[in-house]
């Protein structure tokens, strides 16, 4: 290696997505001495910088930040648990719970709708989520046979218009559910977010991924 390329910074790029992960996660990155440049929330940069000239964040959707640590887009990034599950994790080394941006993966129905009625008689249920994977897990382990149909938002309109018997969605305050008339049912999948890192990443960046991965670990919320 010349001189000159071993004194060029060694770049960490951390795929974050905006809104509840992001608010959550600024607390653990001052933790780690990363202060971004801006708020994802006002800016519409897609890369922001940060106080460390070798630390960048990238914003992107929350399902698509599993594929860009996958494929070492990015070094480090946070995902919710029930993405990581439908994205399958390949790849990915997940060393920490974080503990942040909790919420539940339930069943919900119309209110009225007996589905516990439903699954004694063996009725084939139509499910509408976003969560194909983890709906498909759930409903195969309970022996309940299931339609399942793959929505990318609004799932709470679905049991309204006739378009599935329940959803799978998440649940944080139920306010949403409350406010279309449906019901949870079920718990699914127990979520919160954590720390994914890419694995070639962990070997050849270990100096400077390591830090961040211990200086998270020491500031996460206690269980
Ligand atoms: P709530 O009304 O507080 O129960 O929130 C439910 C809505 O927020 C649903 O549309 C969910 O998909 C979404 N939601 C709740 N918690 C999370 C989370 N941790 N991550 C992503 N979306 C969430």
């Amino acid at each position: 290696m010349n001189s000159q390329a071993a004194r060029k910074p060694i770049m960490l790029t951390i795929a974050l997505s905006k809104g509840r992960i992001f608010e959550e996660t600024v607390p653990l990155l001052a933790a780690a001495g990363i202060h971004p440049e801006e708020d994802p929330e006002s800016s519409r940069k897609l890369i922001l910088g940060t106080n460390r000239p070798d630390v960048r964040l990238v914003i992107v959707r929350a399902t698509d930040v599993p594929t860009y640590v996958q494929y070492g887009a990015a070094d480090l990034g946070i995902a919710g648990y029930d993405v990581l599950l439908e994205h399958g994790g390949e790849g990915l080394y997940q060393p920490l719970d974080l503990d942040i941006a909790r919420c539940k993966l339930m069943v919900a129905v119309r209110e009225g709708f007996d589905y516990e009625a439903a699954v004694r008689q063996g009725a084939r249920l139509r499910v509408a989520t976003k969560y194909v994977e983890s709906a498909r897990e759930h409903f195969a382990r309970k022996g309940v046979h299931v339609d399942l149909i793959k929505l990318y938002g609004s799932m709470e309109l679905a049991p309204l218009v006739g378009l599935a018997d329940a959803i799978v969605d998440l649940v944080s305050t139920g306010n949403t559910l409350r406010a279309n008339n449906l019901v949870a049912v079920e718990p699914v999948l127990e979520v919160s977010s954590r720390l994914v890192v890419n694995q070639a990443a962990l070997k050849l960046k270990r100096n400077e991924v390591q830090p961040v991965i211990d200086a998270f670990a020491s500031a996460k919320a206690p269980a």
